[in-house]
């Protein structure tokens, strides 16, 4: 009997022991987290009110001419291509689209006024979560893909003048996610197409999609977007399809908007997407950079200077990736899915289901 009292006594010992050690170690692992979060935080670029047509209009262009951007439509690839989407998806909707009805910013010449395009109105503001943590090699993004700044209010009203050409009836809700990144990206021996839904993240908390919509057509150019570009889809995910105005473009730490621009987000690849303007602030074009939207130069990387490989957006189509010039940790075509998962490979998915008759628009934007 008393064998046995000292048996169990032994082992409750051993496991306090244990717990103590293990909640120890947890504690450590998490000031270490928060520092790196804190570190993040330090250099964050900040998130503007909200913007409006008219600070796209003050905007640094340099040459680009924001009343006459070409419409992208058509640049679908099945490789990597400059000035193009390398698109997973390859068939898309055919039927026309709830906001077929396009108004005078776009113009015949097959370009678009992005100065004039109609933004969705409103002001409502989210209670965004959104942290960067780096751990052994690993940035984990863990939000609840709300945006930090105001958006719009979706659905879009019908006494909403934007309501003429864009219908959306979906509404902007949260979904907690992780997602797993490499701290420090390698450029795969191949690059990979990028899918539809979720290809990345800015630091706004909203996620960034590629430049199509389900028509496979240049969705900055015909989607009416709040004033920070952004809108929801069908799952209620806000995102953007190019890079917002709401999240200021200006070299870290600095008031003048001169050198090379700040860190604006991740792709799902673990690579930086910078702003517009490349080594000595110049705006980029796509002649700029590679097949994948991006280039490789001396950045200031989680606080060192590396040379590394590096997205950048640009004004003009695709205006943000063109294709994973890394390993996509995040495959999903649905950003409902299990986060932190590989999804199903979308390279040649099934066509998009039919349209609803006329009227019901759920499940038509992306
Ligand atoms: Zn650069
Ligand atoms: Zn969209």
């Amino acid at each position: 009997m008393r064998f046995h009292f000292v048996k169990i006594f032994l082992l409750v010992f051993g496991l306090l022991v244990v717990w103590s050690f293990a909640g120890e170690q947890m504690a450590e692992l998490r000031r270490s987290q928060a520092a790196a979060v804190e570190a993040i935080r330090s250099t964050a670029v900040t998130v503007a009110p909200n913007s409006s047509p008219t600070e796209i209009a003050k905007a640094s262009n340099q040459g680009v001419d924001l009343t006459r951007i070409p419409i992208g439509d058509g640049r679908i690839s099945t490789a990597p291509q400059v000035g193009y989407v390398w698109s997973c998806r390859t068939r898309f909707r055919t039927s026309a689209g709830p906001y077929a009805n396009s108004g005078a910013w776009v113009q015949a010449d097959g370009t678009y006024n992005l100065r004039t395009k109609p933004t969705v109105k409103g002001s409502v503001t989210w209670p965004s979560q959104f942290e960067i943590a780096l751990s052994d090699g690993v940035r984990s993004i863990i939000g609840n893909r709300l945006p930090k700044h105001p958006t719009g209010q979706f659905p879009i009203a019908r006494n909403d003048p934007a309501y003429a050409f864009d219908t959306n009836p979906n509404s902007i809700t949260s979904e907690d996610y992780q997602v797993d990144l490499p701290a420090m990206p390698e450029v795969a021996d191949t690059a990979a197409c990028v899918p539809m839904g979720r290809i990345g993240v800015l630091r706004t908390g909203g996620y960034i999609f590629n430049a199509l919509d389900v028509w496979g057509k240049d969705a900055v150019a015909y989607e009416i977007q709040d004033s920070c570009q952004g809108h929801p889809e069908r799952h209620g995910a806000y995102h953007y399809h190019n890079l917002t105005t709401c999240l200021e473009d200006k070299i870290e730490g600095s008031a003048q908007v001169t050198g090379h621009s700040a860190l604006v987000g991740y792709a799902f690849d673990g690579f930086g997407i910078y702003g517009h303007r490349g080594e000595g602030g110049k705006v980029l074009t796509n002649a700029d950079l590679d097949a994948c939207h991006g280039h490789t130069h001396d950045i200031t990387w989680d606080g060192k200077k590396v040379n590394l490989y590096h997205y950048h957006a640009t004004w003009e189509y695709p205006y943000t990736i063109g294709c994973y010039r890394g390993t996509p940790v995040v495959r999903s075509n649905n950003p409902q899915g299990p986060p932190n998962r590989q999804g199903p490979p979308d390279f040649q998915g099934p066509p998009p289901p039919q349209m609803p008759p006329p009227g019901g628009g759920e499940g038509l934007f992306f």
